[in-house]
């Protein structure tokens, strides 16, 4: 048994969790489970990104002060944790005084080291970004930022830097070996090919004040970097004395493509700086589009995760993302797919296998749950699959075991093996025992997927005699 430790990005908390949030929880949860099940320690922390002048802006809007109103909005993400039943062990609010005492530690140890230090930058800002873009950057947009249709301003402001440039070949090495998948690294050691670039980790407190104050210096305000990222081992308790450094690094950190730069530029610089080993992976997911178009809010085209959970349930939820997303890639969620994979693969492949299974078992051995010594699985693909975080592959082995096991009912035809003599009564047994074992293994598989589920099966068909077997999957309406 060793210490797993699996992070996911922590999500500022500007408005509801949506599907990418959703995602975030599942492949970090279906690993943690899936080492669980292996016999390993697991700690599994998410959080909430809680600074910010963009948060700010919203409580003000909504005539509520700040630390009420990410009271509020952090609530719905540990609701969502709950709904989607994943298992998380910490859970971190970049508001919480013990995360803002361990963050500005970490600030003075950086600083000690001699990495942080004052620069002035004069360029082009977007308030709604609260960033900076260079002046190629800002010619191409035509001065005018693409996201917020809002004229970029012209900006000069001190702010505290951090020599991230200083760890430019161990920040290439990482995104050669860490970057799951590959191609993702790549695009970072393209970004990176001129050297990796110094950032700014502060603001002054006129243009930022709701976050953790810079340490001995009244004008300055942590920039989300330090603040945000430094969760994932504040979480951990670092860098308190008895903090828990056996679970350090971490195994894998789940995010999305879309904040990969941060966690393989400057989060590996602020471990550097700090002494820290690097994560040994990152797992990077894609977006999911709705009918093939991006998801976005003036199109009207978002899909509310809660929707799915509330109609179908959180298995369902976890079945369609995790098997039909791909793991690697952009994916694509469309009412009519999810249906489809519900109607086909949930209830009928799955549910109709464990109600025939359970009846069956009632008439024709009198419920018995004997196990069986010819039934058996490789498994091996499965495993590969999960240690090379392919978990959309690793569902679909665990589906190939069902549809064996549909196919052995199909072939063998116990109902005809059952038509009694002294030799087919052994017969009869035989090959219920098989499908008995063959859907203790499937429950095995399937646990770090759908974990209730699993434990359902289980308990028909785990005990000494069947179990009542309720429909696991009703069919839902096209
Ligand atoms: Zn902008």
């Amino acid at each position: 048994m060793s210490k797993k430790y699996i992070t996911s990005a922590i999500p500022y908390v500007n408005a509801k969790p949506h599907i990418g949030h959703a995602m975030d929880y599942l492949l970090a949860d279906i690993w943690a489970r899936y080492q669980a099940g292996q016999g390993n320690e697991v700690r599994y922390s998410a959080g909430t990104d809680e600074h910010g002048t963009k948060v700010e802006q919203k409580a003000r809007e909504a005539d509520a002060e700040p630390q009420a109103y990410v009271d509020e909005l952090h609530k719905s993400f540990t609701s969502m944790v709950g709904h989607l039943n994943v298992s998380v062990t910490d859970f971190v609010r970049t508001t919480d005084t013990n995360h803002q005492r361990r963050v500005q530690e970490i600030w003075r140890k950086l600083d000690k080291a001699g990495l942080i230090y004052k620069d002035t930058y004069e360029g082009w800002y977007c308030v709604g970004c609260e960033g900076f873009v260079t002046e190629t950057e800002a010619k191409n947009m035509n001065y005018t930022c693409t996201s917020h249709q809002k004229p970029l301003e012209r900006l000069s402001e001190e702010n505290y830097y951090l020599r991230v440039s200083k760890f430019t070949d161990e920040i290439r090495r990482f995104n050669e070996t860490a970057i799951v998948p590959a191609f993702r690294g790549r695009e970072i050691l393209d970004l990176i090919k001129d050297g990796a670039q110094d950032v700014s980790i502060s603001r002054p407190k006129e243009k930022l004040s709701w976050g953790i104050a810079v340490p001995d210096d009244d004008s300055q305000v942590m920039y989300v970097w330090v603040d945000a990222l430094s969760n994932y081992i504040t979480a951990l308790g670092y860098p308190d004395k008895d903090w828990a450094a056996d679970f350090w690094p971490a195994d894998v950190e789940v995010i999305g493509k879309d904040i990969l730069r941060f966690h393989s530029i400057i989060w590996p610089a602020i471990l550097l700086g700090l002494g820290l080993k690097l994560p040994k992976k990152l797992l990077v997911h894609g977006f999911v589009n709705a009918d093939g178009v991006k998801m976005s809010k003036s199109i009207g085209n978002v899909i509310d995760p809660m929707e799915i959970i509330d109609q179908y349930g959180a298995e369902a939820f976890r079945y369609f993302f995790a098997r039909h997303i791909p793991t690697f890639d952009d994916g694509d969620f469309t009412w009519q797919k999810f249906l489809a994979a519900y109607n086909g693969e949930l209830a009928n492949d799955l549910g109709n296998l464990v109600s025939r299974t359970a009846n069956m078992l009632k008439r024709f051995v009198g419920g018995s749950t004997r196990v069986s010594e010819h039934f058996s699985w490789d498994s091996s693909s499965f495993n590969q699959f999960m240690a090379d975080f392919r978990f959309d592959m690793a569902l679909g082995e665990v589906w190939n075991l069902a549809q064996h096991l549909n196919q052995y009912i199909d072939e063998q035809k116990p109902w005809e093996v059952a038509k009694s003599t002294v030799k087919q009564s052994s017969d009869i047994t035989q090959v219920m025992s098989y499908l008995v074992s063959g859907l203790l293994e499937f429950s095995k598989l399937l646990t770090p997927f759908l974990p209730d589920t699993a434990a359902k099966i289980d308990q028909i068909f785990g005990g000494d005699s069947v179990g009542e077997a309720p429909i696991l999957f009703p069919k839902a309406e096209k």
